[in-house]
């Protein structure tokens, strides 16, 4: 039973997955592994029941709680914008949300660090990866926005939800060539940027209009 659970019937089988790779290649994601991801999660199993129908469309979901799971091109999109120009081992996730995110780049990096400020989803996110068996991935509830000097330095950083002004802390807890994605700005006007830290200096480039929930502060 587990086993059809995952791979899907109807709405949530290779097809209907095959159609939202096609559009997201036709949008502009070229990564064939990001690609490829996109085709193997089973994203119906991060949405409630009544919505498995519609987790191949390409739009965001809710998850309760007042948050969503992200749309698969962003998802797509930040992750093809985190691998270009280097490296990647360890990253660190801001807001694990249901998981979705976590699962499509895990496997694509070494480690992944992730921090959600919401108990019951932590939880469940965490659950849900174990049942993929993705093992790569360190969970924590709390306030990303610190980051996870722990863990630190990253080549990747990875910010799910939108501050206003790019958190200081989280540019120092990169490392040299490292790539920190995040939207900014309050809801209706963000852009998602990437910064890399170079040696003496932050670059910034912008990726275009988003639409994310706020970052906010501690935590729930
Ligand atoms: N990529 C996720 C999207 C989650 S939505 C997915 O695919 O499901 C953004 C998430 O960020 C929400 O779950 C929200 O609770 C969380 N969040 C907001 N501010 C945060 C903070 N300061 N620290 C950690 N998580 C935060």
């Amino acid at each position: 039973m587990a086993d059809v659970r995952l791979a899907g019937i109807g709405m949530t089988s290779a097809r209907t997955r095959d159609r939202l790779v096609q559009r997201l290649r036709e949008q502009g994601i070229s990564n064939p592994a990001v690609l490829e991801r996109i085709r193997n999660v089973p994203r119906h199993i991060f949405v409630d029941e009544a919505l498995g129908s519609r987790a191949y469309e390409d739009t965001a979901l809710p998850i309760g709680f007042g948050q969503t799971i992200s749309q698969p091109y962003i998802v797509a999109r930040m992750t093809e914008a985190l691998l270009e120009g280097g490296e990647v081992n360890n990253v660190l996730e801001v807001g694990t949300g249901c998981g979705y995110q976590t699962a499509v780049l895990a496997p694509l990096v070494a480690h992944v660090n992730t921090i959600e400020r919401i108990e019951p989803l932590y939880a469940r996110a965490r659950q849900r990866l174990k049942e993929l068996g993705i093992r790569n991935v360190r969970f924590r509830h709390g306030d990303g926005a610190l980051g996870w000097k722990a863990h630190a330095p990253f080549d990747g950083i990875l910010v799910a939800a939108a501050p206003l002004t790019v958190p200081e802390t989280l540019l120092k807890q990169l490392k040299v060539g490292g790539r920190l994605l995040v939207p900014i700005g309050p809801e209706g006007k963000q852009e998602l940027v990437r910064f890399t830290r170079r040696d003496q200096r932050i670059e910034r480039e912008s990726l275009g209009p988003v639409a994310f929930v706020p970052l906010l502060g501690g935590t729930a």
